[in-house]
């Protein structure tokens, strides 16, 4: 049987996924430093806010606020023991503001810790925390579930078994090429690629990263070296750069708008969205933009 997700890619081509979270949430007052994820619980009207100005702009998916929300990462803020309760209502409040024609992938980043043996996580650990996390996730009512940002291969692996574990929801899988080309672990797209399609996950990619063009790049490579792949592209809107005691993305909605359709009819990419630094309306742009390709 075909799923939400598959029915949806068939029908409309390519996908537009949403913005920027993290930075988006900054703006709307969390306090750097703090977990993004507490606002599932404690300010829920923000997290709404930021879906439906993803939704207005005419976006195909959203992402729940959740990319901290492995009980690892959670751990360092002393919310571990609350991880089930933040990925649920994270998920239930995606899925309130997407309803039936918007997708809600539950979103999985990496713990932020090592795994052994350069670090101290047990690969048990982490595919039980990933888990707990995807549980949640599923049970608040997710379409997908998206890991990403992941710069270890086998921290990739580690969530994609735990999220095996507990449910049969499709699985896409996108790592950060932001050191010289390579993720920061010197993991490079061609072997990404490889790797995480054979493990046969749903869709692969980039996300964040640092440039558009040093993003298209590595996704250029990764449909190299796996010419049959369904990709997925999520760029930062550029780099950030300090204006007047602000942090400020470059990358304009129109530039990134010319890049998607880069991403799409160079290198095949099925789902574009937008990283750090990307509003309401880069994600406006790009669907624009991909509407005439
Ligand atoms: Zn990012």
């Amino acid at each position: 049987m075909m799923s939400k997700f598959q029915k949806l890619m068939a029908e409309r081509g390519v996908l537009v996924a949403d913005g920027a979270t993290g930075t988006t949430l900054q703006q709307a007052g969390l306090q750097p430093g703090a977990a993004p994820e507490r606002w599932n619980l404690e300010n829920p009207d923000a997290i709404r806010a930021l879906h439906e100005g993803y939704v207005d702009m005419g976006a195909d998916i959203i992402l729940t606020n959740t990319f901290g929300g492995s009980p690892a990462r959670l751990a360092r803020k002393g919310l571990d023991v609350r991880a089930h309760e933040i990925n649920l209502a994270a998920a239930q409040l995606a899925r309130e503001i997407a309803g039936d024609a918007v997708l809600v992938f539950g979103d999985i980043g990496p713990t932020g810790q090592m795994l052994e043996p350069l670090g101290t996580l047990t690969y048990e650990d982490a595919v039980a925390g990933f888990a707990t996390q995807a549980q949640a996730l599923a049970e608040g009512g997710v379409d997908a579930i998206l890991i990403e940002t992941m710069s270890d291969l086998n921290e990739a692996k580690a969530a994609v078994e735990g999220v095996r574990q507990v449910t049969e929801l499709p699985v896409l899988v996108t790592m950060s090429f932001d050191t010289k080309g390579r993720t920061m672990m010197g993991v490079k797209p061609e072997k990404a690629a490889k790797t995480l399609w054979g493990l046969g996950v749903d869709v692969i990619g980039a996300n964040c990263g640092r440039t558009l063009s040093e993003t298209l790049e590595a996704v250029l490579k990764m449909r190299e070296a796996v010419p049959d792949a369904l990709l997925m592209a999520k760029p930062n809107a550029g780099l950030p750069h300090a204006e007047d005691g602000e942090l400020v993305y470059d990358v304009t909605p129109e530039i990134m708008a010319e890049y998607a359709q880069r991403f799409v009819n160079e290198a095949g990419v099925k789902i574009f969205g937008g990283c750090c630094g990307s509003t309401a309306e880069h994600i406006g742009a790009i669907v624009k933009a991909l509407k005439d390709v």
